[in-house]
């Protein structure tokens, strides 16, 4: 350690190595600390990392389409290399299926107003691509047990399914938040593993620092809170969570895998799914598996976590029947195994399943908390965002009173970014679930 830092960041999953590479370009010497033994190991390594752009707002679907031109371009975007290799991003194409009577336009809209290319498939076509899907209906979501739960709805699925051809998913999450940490040190940051933040040190309605565990103090006029599920805990080690309009806390989620059905062709069907009459997604997974996952319907029961360090990691019957036997109505011929096999990790969700990206009330404090199991995929551009607020924050600007606009790299669009404030009313278009 160089001991003589600009910026200290809370972690280092996908948000704390991204924050620290736009920091880097920026000229800041930053310092990554982590409890774990190395970067992507906390919630990041147990995402299922889709990388769609449905998503309730403008602003989030214009972040996620950003973030795609970086995935796609990988090497490109770190401006180096990773004496691990590179992850991979693997274009797979998208479908979004909603009940009969939901309004499409929503997601639609904001697609054209970016450019964002997607197919309009009637249900016929959905057949004739994927013939191994049933069109039936059977709206609204329900638990496993419910004695109504294979009983089909009257209606089909809505007649307009929705193909994003140009999204797919991250082969290896672990790996590509690697990638991101040697960007980082690429531009001169630097990384402290196994080493947990027990204090944030302030004098003067400022931070200077942090306090470790092991009773050593690190200097900084600037320190980022990026630590995932843990976030309220550093939030209220700083005493502003009691100032937040919004706030977080951890949700448990459970991630299931299944084999995927003999006609499933991985190199014909390399599809990932959003079925929102079934309140299911599911992708394809490396080794002819599916990855199925709850998009958070009503009947799922919510687990909230009072400690993100100790909760229960194995899967349970109830939810794992409850997730692969609703992929099983979608997918009629889906082997379902005696084994329940899965991953099981935590969210960071805030009060509106949206984002905090932002300041703080105490000053050269910052926020990039609240992914509400979403945020995987906007690294880059929160990496971007997160950089300019604290650029200019550090610079004067009053970004409460006129939130930072960042102009994207890739896309045409100005972000306000005051939509990511930790002091905004409760967004009421938000889905209030995985989806943003
Ligand atoms: C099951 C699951 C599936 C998901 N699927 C998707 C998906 O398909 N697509 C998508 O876009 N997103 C998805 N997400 C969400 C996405 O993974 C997260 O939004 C993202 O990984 C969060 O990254 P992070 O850097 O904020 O947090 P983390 O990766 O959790 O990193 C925070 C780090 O902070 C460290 N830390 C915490 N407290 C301290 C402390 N006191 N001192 C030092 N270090 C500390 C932790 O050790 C950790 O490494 C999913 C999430 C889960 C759980």
């Amino acid at each position: 350690m160089s001991g003589n830092y600009d910026i200290l960041i809370i972690g280092s999953g996908i948000l704390g190595v991204s924050i620290a590479f736009e920091l880097g370009k920026l000229g800041y010497r930053t310092l990554n600390i982590d409890k774990l033994p190395a970067a992507g190991f906390g919630s990041t390594s147990n995402t299922c990392a889709i990388i769609r752009t449905t998503y309730s707002t403008l602003d989030g679907t214009a972040i996620a389409y950003e973030s795609l031109f970086s995935w796609k371009n990988w090497r490109t975007y770190l401006e180096t290399d990773d004496e691990l290799g590179l992850a991979q991003f693997k274009e797979t194409g998208g479908l979004l299926i909603k009940p009969n009577g939901f309004d499409m336009t929503r997601y639609l809209k904001l697609h054209d107003r970016l450019s964002i290319p997607y197919e309009i498939w009637d249900r016929k076509k959905l057949l004739q691509r994927m013939p191994h899907f049933s069109d039936d209906s059977f709206y609204p979501p329900k638990r496993y047990d419910d004695p109504c739960f294979t009983s089909k709805s009257t209606e089909k699925i809505n007649d307009t399914v929705v193909f994003f051809p140009n999204v797919g998913y991250i082969n290896d999450a672990v790996l590509s938040v690697h990638n991101v940490q040697r960007a980082a040190e690429n531009k001169g940051g630097e990384f402290l593993f196994s080493k947990k933040v027990v204090k944030i040190r302030q004098s003067n309605g400022r931070v200077i620092g942090v306090q470790l565990s092991d009773g050593m103090t690190i200097k900084a006029p600037i320190v980022v809170n990026a630590s995932g599920p843990h976030s309220f805990l550093i939030n209220r080690m700083a005493g502003i969570e009691g100032r937040m309009k919004i706030k977080t806390r951890p949700l448990r989620h459970e991630v299931h895998f299944v084999p995927s059905p003999p006609e499933y062709s991985y190199e014909k069907d390399p599809i990932q799914v959003s079925d929102g009459d079934l309140g299911g997604y599911h992708r394809l997974e490396t080794g002819k598996l599916i990855l199925v996952g709850s998009e958070d319907p009503e009947c799922d029961p919510k687990e909230w976590i009072e400690d993100p360090d100790h909760f229960n990691r194995a899967v349970t019957d109830a939810q794992f029947k409850t997730q692969v036997y609703r992929l099983a109505l979608r997918i009629p011929s889906l082997p379902i195994p005696n084994r329940q096999k899965g991953i099981v990790d935590l969210y960071d969700v805030s009060d509106d399943w949206i984002p905090i990206y932002d300041a703080s009330d105490l000053k050269g404090f910052y926020l990039a908390v609240g992914t509400s199991g979403n945020q995987y995929k906007n690294g880059p551009a929160v990496g971007h965002l997160m950089a300019e607020i604290i650029h200019a924050c550090e610079n004067g600007h009053n970004h409460d009173e006129d939130p930072v606009k960042v102009k994207l790299r890739h896309i045409d669009y100005t972000l306000d970014t005051g939509i990511f404030s930790r002091n905004r009313d409760v967004i009421q278009n938000s889905t209030f679930s995985v989806l943003g």
